[in-house]
């Protein structure tokens, strides 16, 4: 099977294969554009890499001389020949991975090629940069000897040669590096441009295994086995003269998704001065004056590429010598206001249909738009430290970090860099946001912050670190580490403190964007909300009704507690009539509140399911309380606490065995929906009160139960001279209910499936404790997603699906749901689409997550 390939044998649909670095550039020769010439050693290649032991094969080795020789001919260069052909060695997996895996430029250079360059290229300054650099970046990449060992080396040479010839410096610097590489290796370094090579392509391939690597795909949920291609491309130099340079753009800008190509440049540069942010860019709009023509005719490249990719680009280029090339285009990442704004604007051009346009949004991060601006008032008397880029729209609060690994160890954290390496990774995806000093909008830090919907400021030059005493000096403040500050991924602004927000808000495009998913989705979705304002904002998010309202929740709140609290603990049936009947007014005016909001849409009602030892009091205070509160002395709380003590509070006296036990609590219950929507409809409210009964295990505890509220409900009927429609159903969140939901089905009017418990009682795994070693699950690749998080579909999902289709076969008018943590999970909402579920529910800040993956779910099943 072939496992290497030329530029001309490729294209887009090939991505798998060539990596999205690859497969980009074959489609870029293919419809005619100015790129240099390479080939592509695939990702099939790099899968039996690993298989074969993490060795090159003398295969592999012969496969891509051959294809070499390829690009010998085409390009008319060779490997130290009269016009040596220096390359560029490059990772490219089939999913972007921004900057995680490795780059190595001028590969082909030696003492020998180096005098070739000279009398080619008339400048020795400028050859002798291209070799000092590239035994920096193979010996760093290849040998993993640390390159700021080099740039040191370097820089005390020319310090202290400074009066004298800077060509004999570089000659000393050179020999040094490849002293410094023998003493690291043992070896010399390897002179043969074929041998460097094959080690440079190695390196890349064990580059998809780095600590860094490994992090990014398990945050971005990325296929560990799908390798990296290797990209080696002819190299043009930006860094030749004055008319030559390097640049980054996307063809909008990925910030706020304004339709104006977006980018950075450096003339007389090597690309990775960019990307590493090591140097600060000009905007692109200067190179309008630099070098006009150039920037006319990329302007125009950048239109092509988006209308034949049909999505924004982000655009690497390479200017030699006046001449322009393109060196790789990808999808561009984005904030997520600019992605909803980028696919609403395209639809509205013509370049894609709605469909398409719904695809390109990534649901998870659409929370971040919720999260509203500062309030215009709050900024005019807040302390505006200082000023950079706007890197990542959104706003963030958070307590200053100056390292990574101190993210890690705070909560609402704000990671504080001079600039951000790859090694940021974890901070970065724990952190708030984040702020450099150096770097511009396309540095790494912006956009891997990006990607993940983080706000983002870079290039803010006004802050001093200082790392010692973990503090920074910016705006006349020392800011210690640990105190808050605020920004803005909007203006570049960053305050002191903590800014007010407004209230989270939907602007025009995403209420457009969100009536499209809308309007193509087939499932429902609902919110799980325990309370008005829960429903209130679930609602304003888009939510078709209530598919969860935990009961015990509403009393998490406040005084409420005491109420529970006294019912559950009652020992009599006189004790807990008294508790019973505060509950019964408390519950019925929730519900009424809460139907109102609603209005004619569902409202599930969940009776009450308390895991008992939530709810106990356990601080001596509370417990004295209680004791007041129950007319008893302490000691006879504390035995009653002892007695009500489960040794497995999930699998204890929980969920409708309650209810076995104390019928009145859900009866209680019962009345309070009933009698709070016959309120509501005699105030011409037109409600759905829908009722479930958790954890059951088998059909005849729903009998028992349904038999007991159904009797409630008639006699409130009764007592009202008015009757309410309304359904009984259950929760489905053990394996027992999915076995025999066919027999279930015959008594239940709806199913919700509790996916948080029934991951729990499938798995045997406790959904609190599991936290503690789940880390090690995925270190070991034992899981590869949180089972609480993402469907486990394979064990899970199997009696999920059992379930559903046991279910519908037994009663077809059965609606089913689910109602678990996994009804906001994009992943685990593709399954439930699969699986024929009527509506997923989650919580209220999820709804819009829910509301474009189910969109998404139903195009790609559709298809
Ligand atoms: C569930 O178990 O999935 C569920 C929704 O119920 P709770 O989380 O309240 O146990
Ligand atoms: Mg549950």
């Amino acid at each position: 099977m072939k496992k290497v390939y030329a530029f001309n044998e490729g294209g887009k649909d090939l991505i798998n294969i060539l990596g999205g670095k690859g497969g980009n550039l074959s489609e870029m020769k293919k419809i005619g554009l100015p790129i240099p010439e390479g080939i592509i050693v695939s990702t099939t290649a790099c899968k039996e890499f690993f298989k074969d032991g993490k060795k090159i094969t003398k295969e592999l080795e012969s496969e891509i001389l051959e294809k070499l020789e390829y690009l010998q001919e085409v390009t008319g260069k060779r490997f130290e020949g009269e016009n040596p052909l220096l390359v560029s060695v490059r990772s490219g997996a089939p999913v972007s991975m921004p900057g995680m895996m490795d780059t190595i430029l001028n590969l082909g250079m030696n003492d020998n090629t180096t005098e070739k360059m000279i009398a080619i290229f008339k400048d020795k300054v400028f050859v002798y940069e291209l070799y000092s650099r590239f035994i920096q970046m193979f010996s760093d990449i290849v040998m993993g000897i640390e390159k700021e060992h080099f740039f040191k080396l370097k820089e005390q040479l020319f310090a202290e040669r400074k009066d004298e010839d800077k060509i004999e410096t570089y000659k000393m610097v050179i020999k040094a590096s490849k002293e410094l590489y023998k003493k690291e290796t043992g070896k010399d370094f390897p002179e043969s441009p074929k041998e460097q090579l094959f080690m440079a392509v190695n390196a890349i391939f064990n580059s998809w295994e780095n600590d860094r690597a490994i992090l990014y795909r398990r945050i971005n949920g990325i296929d560990d086995s799908m390798g990296t291609a290797v990209v080696i491309q002819e190299m043009v130099f930006g860094n030749l003269n004055e008319i030559s340079g390097t640049g980054v753009a996307f063809s909008r800008n990925p910030s706020n998704g304004d339709k104006e190509v977006f980018g950075e440049y450096l003339l007389k540069a090597q690309g990775e001065d960019i990307v590493a942010g090591i140097r600060t860019p000009e905007p692109i709009s200067k190179l309008k004056e630099q070098l006009p023509e150039i920037y006319d005719q990329f302007i125009k490249l950048a239109k092509v590429l988006e209308d034949h990719n049909k999505d924004m680009q982000d655009i690497e280029f390479t200017i030699e010598n006046g001449k322009l090339y393109l060196l790789q285009t990808r999808n561009g990442k984005r904030s997520p206001y600019a992605a909803v704004k980028i696919a609403v604007d395209m639809v509205n051009e013509g370049i894609v249909t709605k469909e398409e346009a719904i695809m390109k949004v990534d649901p998870s991060v659409l929370p971040q738009l919720l999260h509203g601006n500062f309030d215009p008032e709050a900024t005019k008397t807040a302390v505006l430290l200082g000023k950079g880029l706007p890197g990542s729209a959104g706003v963030a609060i958070g307590r200053v970090m100056f390292a990574s690994e101190r993210v890690e160890t705070r909560a609402l954290s704000i990671l504080v860099r001079e600039e951000t390496s790859p090694e940021d990774i974890k901070g970065i995806s724990l952190a708030q946001g984040i702020v450099t000093v150096k770097g511009g909008a396309t540095s790494h830090g912006a956009v891997v912050a990006r990607g993940m919907g983080k706000c983002c400021v870079t290039g803010c030059g006004e802050i001093q670190i200082n790392d010692i005493k973990r503090e920074m000096y910016i705006g006349g403040y020392t800011v210690k580490e640990g105190d808050f500050i605020s920004i803005s991924g909007y203006t570049g602004e960053i305050f002191l403190g903590k800014v007010k927000l407004t209230e989270p808000q939907f602007d025009d495009n995403l209420k457009e964007f969100v009536s499209w998913c809308k309007e193509i989705k087939r499932m429902g979705v609902r919110m799980n909300a325990d309370t008005p304002a829960d429903a209130f904002l679930g609602k304003g998010f888009g939510a078709e009704g209530i598919g969860l309202c935990r009961t015990e929740h509403m009393f998490f709140q406040k005084d409420k507690i005491w109420t529970i609290r006294g019912m559950i603990m009652s020992e009599n049936p006189e004790e807990r009539a008294e508790a019973l009947k505060k509950m019964l007014e408390m519950q019925r005016e929730d519900f009424y509140n809460i139907f109102k909001i609603v209005g004619d849409e569902i409202v599930i009602v969940r009776l009450l399911d308390p895991p008992l030892h939530e709810f106990l009091p356990k601080e001596p205070k509370d417990k004295e309380k209680m004791a007041e509160i129950l007319n008893l002395p302490l000691i006879e709380i504390e035995r009653r606490i002892r007695n009500m003590k489960d040794e497995n509070p999930m699998l204890g006296h929980r969920g409708c065995r309650l209810a076995v036990t104390y019928p009145e609590i859900y009866n209680t219950q019962a009345r309070a929906i009933i009698e709070a929507a016959i309120q509501c409809e005699r105030e011409g409210i037109k409600v759905k009160p829908e009722i479930m009964i958790p954890l059951i295990i088998g059909v005849g505890e729903l009998k028992f139960i349904k038999g007991n509220i159904k009797t409630e409900i008639d006699k409130v009927f009764e007592e009202q001279g008015m009757k309410v429609e309304y359904k009984i159903g259950t929760m489905m969140e053990t394996p027992r209910a999915c076995l025999l939901a066919d027999e279930i089905a015959g008594e239940a009017e709806f199913f919700s499936f509790g996916t948080n418990d029934l991951t729990q009682t499938t798995m045997g795994l406790s959904r609190d404790d599991s936290v503690k070693f789940m880390d090690e699950y995925h270190e070991h690749g034992i899981f590869k997603l949180e089972p609480f998080a993402s469907i486990d579909v394979r064990g899970v999902g199997k009696l999920v699906k059992l379930g559903v289709d046991l279910g519908k076969k037994a009663n077809p008018e059965l609606e089913i749901g689910i109602c678990g943590e996994h009804g906001g999970d994009p992943k685990s909402i593709n399954f439930f689409e699969e699986t024929g579920l009527d509506y997923v529910s989650c919580s209220p800040f999820r709804v819009l997550v829910a509301i474009v993956a189910a969109a998404q779910s139903y195009i790609k099943n559709k298809k």
